[in-house]
């Protein structure tokens, strides 16, 4: 995704999924206790009823031998600003004990490294330390450790993943946020929807604008192919197919990857929906437009605003808008330190203020779209930090967002054949649901826009 790190994103989501992933993590634990106290009561029944088939049942008497206890296994949870050696000390290990494990864990991490929320299960006989402790190493691996006479033994195991597809439906109501889901609802994750608007926001970009062109009774539906952990969380994720009605029209999205090149969007005829621009360098909102008279706040006088103002802060990256060569890359008058790039049908981009450049950006070298070319700042005439980003065509100043930008080559004809058989598939998965319609466009009287 492109701009996920940047975006003021759904990390709360994400927190509050991994505390229910936890809080699932401390229910099981004690089910599986449970269990092996079932079975071994269950051993004890089967043993007394094989007894009743022997030749002398009423004289056999039932002799309790005593087993050892199950062995008991307890969570706890790494807490903010306590260390991993802490929480050993709070399990009964002794100092040489937990020297020795924070030892071998760093052959895997540094111990330093482990944020607050990590769980650990240690398992042992009760009453005395763990034998076996299972550590988060991250979200998809464990650290096994198990005491040996010679030392702990460890093992990194990887989380089981499982792969389905799912199939949603969407009427909008107001924006594409607020949705009336149909389709494998149930099956959704807790704000897993979030992200899959993120996601379906960048895959048309290029032909909507999410923010003003959606309206109520807008429709999508989407295939979903992804890798979920055993806890229910989402390890990946990735469209297989969307369709998306916008103002009567309907768009479609097919995922198809060249050889040796990146997964690209297609609509069913093969046509790029990428641009070869992207609408914004920074995805922050404009804060002054295009105009040939505004007043200047640092001039205080009135005088043409012949580029995008985006009231981003200060270390945003910037990214080019499309592949090109550097033609300025440092400081220039009242532009402060800035970036100039050189793309293809006399087109310039310009992207100033900046408060650095990135490293290997200088005049000459290439640059490829979505490349972070710099960051946020406030040099040169400027009152605060933003971006200040222009566009030109043959020399001259032009409007971006009212542009008709062209958009990105084509599907090559060697590679029709196979898009067609993958786009039937994907489709076919989409046809589970039926794009969702207001209950008024069936039964209302037709109106002509
Ligand atoms: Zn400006």
């Amino acid at each position: 995704m492109r701009f996920t790190d940047a975006r003021p994103g759904p990390d709360h989501g994400k927190r509050e999924a991994r505390r229910a992933a936890l809080a699932s993590v401390r229910r099981y634990g004690v089910p599986a206790a449970a269990v092996g106290v079932l079975l071994l009561a269950g051993l004890g029944v089967w043993s007394m009823l094989r007894s009743r088939t022997g030749p002398d049942t009423r004289n056999v008497r039932t002799v309790y031998v005593p087993a050892p206890p199950p062995p008991e296994s307890v969570y706890d949870t790494l807490r903010s600003g306590e260390t991993l050696a802490e929480v050993l000390d709070g399990h009964g290990f002794s100092p040489q004990q937990i020297f020795d494990l924070i030892e071998v864990v760093r052959q895997y991490k540094s111990p330093r490294r482990f944020q607050p929320g990590v769980v650990l299960q240690l398992t042992g006989p009760a009453d005395s330390p763990a034998e076996r402790i299972l550590l988060q190493l991250n979200e998809d691996s464990l650290l096994k450790l198990d005491v040996r006479p010679e030392g702990w033994a460890s093992e990194v195991a990887t989380v089981p993943i499982m792969v389905d597809t799912l199939v949603l439906a969407g009427l909008i109501e107001s924006s594409l946020w607020y949705a009336n889901l149909s389709g494998q609802v149930d099956r959704l994750g807790e704000d897993e929807f979030q992200e899959y608007v993120f996601d379906l926001a960048d895959v048309f970009a290029w032909k909507v604008d999410f923010t003003r062109d959606i309206r109520r009774g807008d429709a999508f539906r989407v295939a979903i192919e992804r890798e979920l952990r055993p806890d229910g969380t989402l390890r990946s994720r990735r469209f297989l197919a969307i369709e998306l009605r916008n103002r009567g029209d309907v768009l479609s999205a097919i995922p198809f990857t060249r050889p040796a090149g990146q997964r690209e969007y297609f609509d069913v005829d093969g046509e790029a929906l990428k641009g070869v621009f992207l609408r914004y360098p920074v995805p922050y909102r404009i804060t002054s437009g295009f105009s040939n008279r505004r007043y200047h706040p640092v001039l205080k006088r009135y005088r043409a605003h012949r580029g995008t103002d985006y009231g981003a802060p200060h270390g945003t990256p910037v990214k080019a808008t499309a592949a090109g060569t550097i033609t300025r890359a440092g400081t220039w008058g009242s532009y402060g330190r800035m970036v100039e790039i050189r793309h293809t049908r006399g087109i310039q981009t310009r992207y100033a203020h900046l408060s650095s450049i990135g490293a290997g950006m200088r005049v000459g070298a290439r640059v490829d779209q979505g490349q972070v070319i710099g960051r946020v700042g406030s040099t040169g005439l400027s009152t605060g930090p933003h971006l200040h980003y222009e566009f030109l065509q043959n020399g001259a100043h032009r409007n971006p967002s009212t542009m008709n930008l062209p958009s990105a080559p084509a599907l090559e004809e060697q590679y029709r054949t196979e898009f067609m058989a993958g786009r039937d598939a994907a489709l076919d998965l989409l046809s589970v649901v039926a794009l969702p319609r207001m209950p008024s466009d069936e039964i209302g009287p037709s109106v002509a826009d």
